[in-house]
Order: structure tokens, then C-alpha cells, then sequence
């Protein structure tokens, strides 16, 4: 059994505890935390550390298996820039060159105190990580298509990934984004969640050409996927932002992530409230500043069940769930350190469905980090915070 504390434990769902201590046993479950206010320590008996404790962070969006592109894409191409990018230079490497790529980032995330991945993919060069794997993974088999005469071969090949899956209750078949698939292809993807009560991710709102899009039937992404031409000209614009849109499209939803949100307004979150009491939304700040050099509105979301993600190595300089709050903290101070924490820890385990991990509580298991070099005078992370999995 050991025994630890800090300047502050922030437990993932409650407020933190000055000088709290965490016992927690050799299988990292924990056994106790106690409020030196209400119970008395023996201090010989436990470590102490500088800096404050928190779970085990939740990583609620990534693609692993776009590893190996690490650095090969240029910086604030716009997201139909980096789509192309991703489609031009993908036929380049070896197999071995991804599967060296996909441990690294593996290692990478668990150094930085990453303990469960919503991960994406499109085929299934992860999956063998994954089924050994010290990580805990839920993975999105994704599906994209804009044309709706493909809809069923693009959705039987999806669904020829799911299967060869090694674990069907922590995979999903899901659809890449609100531009990228036709009216049919949703309908497929709608039947298959609803009968396996399925997760769903959607990348929502990431280039302000989406909104465009579903508005006025025009825009760089709406030229880029040739929406006219693949339509016959049928494409008739709603009038709307991209969310409200394209989600109402979805019946029967389990719980849904909205990730990126870059260009979601007051009015998306109004409107995802009246939809849906099941959304959570994903911020991937590094990724939003190294594809389109903007960050979200953090403000509108302090209530939100918000997560984070670190998208992948092609859109990011690392994958550090604390790199990422360190973004949205110097973007926006106002958002507190507890809510950052709620957001990188419970709420993605929320979200996940990993009842173990997100939380310091008796019982469960979430992992343990230790992060240093934090303001505690004004409980704000810096540039120099750096995390320790304990
Ligand atoms: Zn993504």
C-alpha cells in the first residue's frame, strides 16, 4: 500500500484537496483519499510531492495509425489543405515505417500520463497494438463518403474493418464529419448504432468552411469534396450552421462527441442541448493551431461536458493531453484548473464508458499523475508544467 500527497490533489469530479492524500494499493486501485482537515495524518508514512495530482488523463480523440506523417505536413493549411496533404502523401511509407511510427506514439502517450484513447481509424494497421496494449481503448472504425452512389460499398468496407476488431464493445462504426457523408451512407451508419448502441465521434465544426457548406451550398470545402458535380446539382442548403444540420439527420443516439468545434457558436450549443442530452464535446487545440491558426470560443462551453484530444502526429507537435490544457489555458485563463482537469479526466472516462479510470475515488483504478511546475498562487498552468505518471 502506498501513500501519497501533493500541494493539491484534484480528485477529476470534485474539488481539489490542499494537501491531500491519496493510498492506493499495488494494483494502482484506490483504497482511500483523505482530507488532512477531517482526518489525521501520520506524514511518516507518506510520500510527498510538489505540484498537484490528478487521475490519469483520457485522450478522446486521436488517430494512431496516422503516426508515421509526424512533421511531413505543412503548418496552417486550412483543414481542406490537410485533407489533401493526408491524400497525397499516404502511399508513401512502409509498413514497418507505421507500425515503428504507431509504438512510438503509443509510448509517447503513456509517458505523458495518457491511460485511455478514443482513437480513430480507418483500417486496421493498430489494431495489434491496440490488443496488447498497457492503454485502454474504444476505437471508431470512421466512414466518410460525399457521394451517395458509394455509400453502401464505403459502409461494407467499414464494416469489413469493425469485424476483424478484436473487442466489438470497444469499437464503433462512426462518420468522419458533418461534410463528408451522403444522406445515405448516414442512414447505413444510423442502423448499425442504434442496434449496437454504439459510441459515436464526429469531427464537428473544424473550418469555418463547414458552416458554409450546409448554409449557402458554397465554400472551399464544398468546392474541395465537388459537392455540386457529386449531387447533380440536387444539394440544397439548409440555411443552418453544420451541427444542427447534419446531427438532426441521426435518431436514437448513445452518447455522441463533437469534436473540435472550432466554429460552433452559442446558437450549435443551444440547439445540441435541445437535441440530445447525451453530447460531450472534444476540444484538440494543438491541432486547431497547427491546421487552421484558431482556437475555439472556450468561454461558451464552462458548462459543457467538454473532453480533450490530441488528434494526431500529423496535426500535432505531440501527443500530451497537458500540452493541450496548456493551450486553452494561456488562450483562455478564465477557464479554471478544475474544470481543465474535469475536462481531461471524468469526463472522457464519462464519455468512454471507463467506470474505472477519470476519478480519484475508492474503488477505481484511473491512474495517477503528478503535475509540476503549476501557479498555485493563481491556479494556473504554465508553460513549464510538466507531467509525471506516478
Ligand atoms: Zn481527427
Amino acid at each position: 500500500m502506498k501513500k501519497i500527497s501533493a500541494d493539491y490533489i484534484y480528485p477529476g469530479n470534485t474539488p481539489p484537496i490542499k494537501n491531500g492524500v491519496v493510498v492506493y494499493d499495488a494494483n494502482g486501485k484506490i483504497i482511500d483519499i483523505l482530507n488532512p482537515i477531517e482526518t489525521e495524518i501520520n506524514w511518516h508514512e507518506v510520500v510527498k510531492y510538489e505540484g498537484i495530482i490528478c487521475p490519469g488523463f483520457i485522450n478522446t480523440h486521436c488517430h494512431l495509425e496516422l503516426s508515421y506523417l509526424k512533421g511531413k505536413i505543412a503548418e496552417q493549411t486550412k483543414l481542406h489543405g490537410f485533407v489533401k496533404d493526408i491524400i497525397s502523401l499516404r502511399e508513401n511509407f512502409s509498413d514497418e515505417e507505421r507500425f515503428n511510427a504507431i509504438t512510438l506514439a503509443e509510448q509517447e502517450m503513456i509517458e505523458n500520463g495518457i491511460v485511455a484513447v478514443g482513437d480513430i481509424s480507418n483500417g486496421s494497421s493498430t489494431f495489434k497494438h491496440k490488443e496488447k496494449s498497457l492503454l485502454s481503448y474504444h476505437t471508431f472504425i470512421e466512414v466518410f463518403g460525399s457521394d451517395p452512389k458509394i455509400a453502401q460499398d464505403a459502409f461494407n468496407h467499414s464494416q469489413a474493418v469493425y469485424n476483424s476488431y478484436f473487442d466489438h464493445k470497444r469499437a464503433s462504426i462512426t462518420p468522419h464529419a458533418t461534410y463528408s457523408v451522403s444522406d445515405n451512407l448516414v442512414q447505413l451508419i444510423n442502423v448499425h448504432a442504434i442496434d449496437n448502441n454504439s459510441l459515436i465521434s464526429i469531427h464537428n465544426q473544424e473550418t469555418a468552411s463547414e458552416n458554409a457548406f450546409f448554409k449557402e451550398g458554397n465554400g472551399a470545402m464544398f468546392d474541395f469534396l465537388n459537392i455540386a458535380e457529386k449531387t447533380n446539382n440536387q444539394f440544397i442548403p439548409t440555411g443552418k450552421n453544420a451541427l444542427s444540420s447534419f446531427l438532426g439527420k441521426y435518431k436514437e443516439l448513445n452518447n455522441t462527441l463533437l469534436v473540435h468545434n472550432t466554429f460552433t457558436e452559442k446558437e450549435d450549443i443551444e440547439w445540441a442541448h435541445k437535441y440530445a442530452d447525451n453530447i460531450f464535446w472534444c476540444f484538440c487545440p494543438n491541432a486547431n493551431q497547427y491546421i487552421e491558426g484558431q482556437q475555439p470560443d472556450y468561454s461558451i462551453f464552462k458548462k459543457e461536458r467538454c473532453t480533450i484530444g490530441t488528434d494526431s502526429l500529423a496535426s500535432n507537435w505531440s501527443l500530451s493531453i497537458l500540452d493541450e490544457l496548456k493551450t486553452i489555458s494561456k488562450n483562455d485563463p478564465t477557464i479554471s484548473l478544475t474544470t481543465l482537469i474535469k475536462w481531461a479526466t471524468y469526463n472522457g472516462a464519462q464519455f468512454l464508458g471507463f467506470e474505472k479510470l477519470g476519478s480519484i475515488e475508492k474503488g477505481k483504478s484511473p491512474g495517477l499523475n503528478l503535475i509540476e511546475n503549476v501557479d498555485l498562487d493563481n491556479f494556473l498552468l504554465n508553460q513549464k508544467s510538466c507531467v509525471t505518471a506516478l
